[in-house]
């Protein structure tokens, strides 16, 4: 193992910080007017830190020692606990919340791309505090004040930890089918009744308690999302003279899984005994739309997520091949002569510039899609902070789904690339592998993503944010294009697939507008990895002009060798799967039951 492994290349960082996102610029909103450059770098700076020198080194442990259940309680690694404070201490919980409710009100863009080095470090550690800040900025959001005194403080205190807890044993993929229950009370509060699970971080022992975000309906609610409403349901809850008491919530069981072994996910029981209080978050009803503000952030983090245990991987791989030594060079016939290094070999090469390129434009989509959150929420012009929003709105399935998909085959090739050894679990490359493959289940699986980019995302407002996509990606290929070292052919084929995906869209809608709805949907996770292709193409446009303009070294040449290679490689297959979108294949649609 490479213990010197640097998770991701603090030089890209910055580069794409820096030189491709420009996010000092954002010190112009008056929100982040506090901010500077330095304050932005001085909080990477520190995740850098915190993630090498601690939550690296806790992986493998946390990994090999995963939660067990011991007597209806959860017990967790015991470095969790020294994790969490260390990581609260940092101020991870609350970097980009205002400091209003004790945050530090940094940028979604610098926070993502900080927090990338905490995932790299220890998925599993730095779930605890995604979770938290997650359900703590839906009290935030949706909360009284009086909830957010009882729930939100304590979680961004850190105090208390938190949950989202939605999905049930017959409800994943679709929440609509949500049966927990909630009886109103003369008191102020709900009675909550049901079963929940997969429910990551839903018990352990790190923190005193645990606060579950919960969906249920209120008796006598419509069926379907309508009648869905959010709750805040405590582990603990403060009886009349403030002390903690059971809440009637139950841990039924532990997930015993293949990956994230760090964290706990549960089945709860909710409500056994009839005493299971919950608290409304938000009005009734409306508990799927607060809840999606949650999921929306979750879904760029597991976009996070994924690039970062891609790139942990990649590295790992890189210092491994030009370490270990086999074979000779297909030209030398001289047996005697010494073996030389993997990185040698041009198909080892093939399978680093290959996760170099998903890795590196994974990030900057996500950097790219945080930029848009941050003005969405904090331009004060209004134009701008509407076009951000549809923008976000789009990319969200996108910036989820491509480093989930795509980070799995780079972790495959990271494991590849170590051979026989990358198989044993001596090496770390096949834990990452294990923790990779969750990020196309969790929030929304890859056919879900698909499902809400075609059927909702790029037919919204009539097509008007599908234009807006393709408006901001000519832009930039046109200035890419003005950019001497820049090579124009390449922008060519990015605007030619752009074109060609806008145009397959229009068709698709179409069929839907004629009642032809599996003619429009039925290829819809082709269509995701269309998008995605031209997507990632257009940041590495912009990183290639970004780059084209700086002196030239290592660095420099390899964004640009890494930008000529995915829209070489990866840009042509738009066109391919533009035509099965649209019927050139339908061996999946026709497919029936019995032959599969
Ligand atoms: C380790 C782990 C942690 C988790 N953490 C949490 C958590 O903290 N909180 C929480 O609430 N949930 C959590 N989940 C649950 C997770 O969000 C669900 O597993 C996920 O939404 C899928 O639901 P499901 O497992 O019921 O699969 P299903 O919904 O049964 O889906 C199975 C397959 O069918 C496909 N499919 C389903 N419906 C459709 C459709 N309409 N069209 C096309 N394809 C479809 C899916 O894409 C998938 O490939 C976690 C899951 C895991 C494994």
């Amino acid at each position: 193992m490479a213990s010197d492994n640097p998770l991701i290349r603090d030089r890209f960082v910055d580069f794409l910080l820096h030189d491709v996102l420009d996010v000092t610029s954002l010190t112009r909103c008056p929100h982040f007017a506090e901010h500077e450059r330095e304050t932005f770098d001085l909080y990477v700076a520190a995740c850098r830190r915190l993630a090498r020198s601690r939550l690296f080194p806790t992986y493998r442990a946390m990994d090999e020692a995963p939660p067990r259940l011991e007597s209806g309680r959860v017990i967790v690694h015991a470095e969790v606990k020294r994790l969490f404070r260390e990581l609260v201490d940092l101020g991870a919980l609350n970097a980009t919340r205002p400091t209003s409710v004790g945050g530090q009100q940094l940028p979604m863009t610098v926070a993502a791309l900080a927090h990338a080095y905490l995932m790299a470090g220890n998925l599993s550690a730095y779930g605890y505090v995604g979770l938290t800040t997650g359900a703590a900025h839906l009290i935030e959001a949706f909360g009284s004040d009086a909830l957010r005194s009882t729930f939100m403080t304590p979680m961004y205190e850190g105090r208390w930890s938190g949950t989202m807890a939605l999905t049930e044993p017959q409800a994943g993929s679709s929440l609509a089918d949500v049966t927990s229950s909630a009886t109103p009370t003369s008191e102020g509060h709900h009675l909550i009744r049901g079963s929940k699970i997969f429910i990551s971080g839903g018990d352990h022992d790190a923190t005193e308690n645990v606060v579950h975000l919960v969906l249920a309906r209120i008796d006598g609610a419509p069926r379907g999302t309508k009648g869905i409403s959010l709750f805040a349901v405590p582990r603990l809850r403060l009886d009349a003279g403030g002390a903690l008491v059971p809440n009637d919530v139950h841990v039924s069981g532990v997930i015993h899984k293949i990956g994230w072994r760090g964290l706990p996910s549960v089945a709860l029981s909710l409500g056994e005994s009839n005493d299971c209080h919950g608290w409304l978050v938000g009005p009734p009803h409306q508990g799927l739309r607060c809840m999606f503000q949650m999921m929306n952030e979750a879904r760029i983090m597991v976009g996070l997520n994924a690039a970062s245990t891609a790139s942990v991987a990649y590295l790992e791989s890189l210092a491994y091949a030009k370490e270990r030594t086999q074979g000779r060079s297909i030209t030398e016939k001289d047996a005697s002569r010494p073996p030389v290094a993997l990185v040698a070999h041009a198909d080892v090469r093939r399978m680093l510039l290959r996760q170099k390129a998903i890795v590196e434009g994974a990030l900057c989509v996500l950097g790219a899609v945080s930029r848009y959150a941050d003005l969405s929420e904090h331009s004060t012009d209004a134009d701008e902070r509407a076009r951000s929003q549809k923008l976000l709105d789009l990319l969200t399935p996108i910036a989820k789904t491509f480093p989930a998909e795509k980070g799995f085959e780079a972790n495959t090739l990271a494991l590849q690339i170590h051979g026989g050894y990358g198989y044993s679990s001596e090496y770390l490359p096949e834990a990452w592998l294990r923790d990779q493959k969750l990020n196309s289940i969790h929030e929304g699986t890859t056919g879900i993503q698909g499902l809400d980019l075609l059927g909702r995302k790029v037919v919204a407002g009539g097509g008007n944010t599908l234009a807006l996509f393709a408006d901001e990606v000519l832009a930039d290929l046109a200035e890419a294009e003005g950019v001497s070292g820049v090579d124009v052919a390449s922008i060519a084929t990015t605007r030619e697939a752009l074109h060609r995906l806008v145009a397959l869209t229009a068709t698709l809608a179409q069929r839907g507008v004629a009642g032809d709805v599996e003619g429009m949907m039925g290829h819809s996770a082709d269509y995701l990895e269309a998008f995605s292709i031209v997507v990632v193409a257009w940041q590495w446009a912009r990183m290639w002009a970004a780059a084209a303009r700086r002196e030239e070294d290592a660095f420099v040449r390899g964004i640009v060798r890494a930008a000529r290679y995915w829209i070489a490689t990866e840009v042509p297959r738009v066109l391919q799967l533009a035509a099965l979108c649209e019927g050139a294949d339908r061996s999946y649609l026709d497919a029936r039951e019995d032959e599969l």
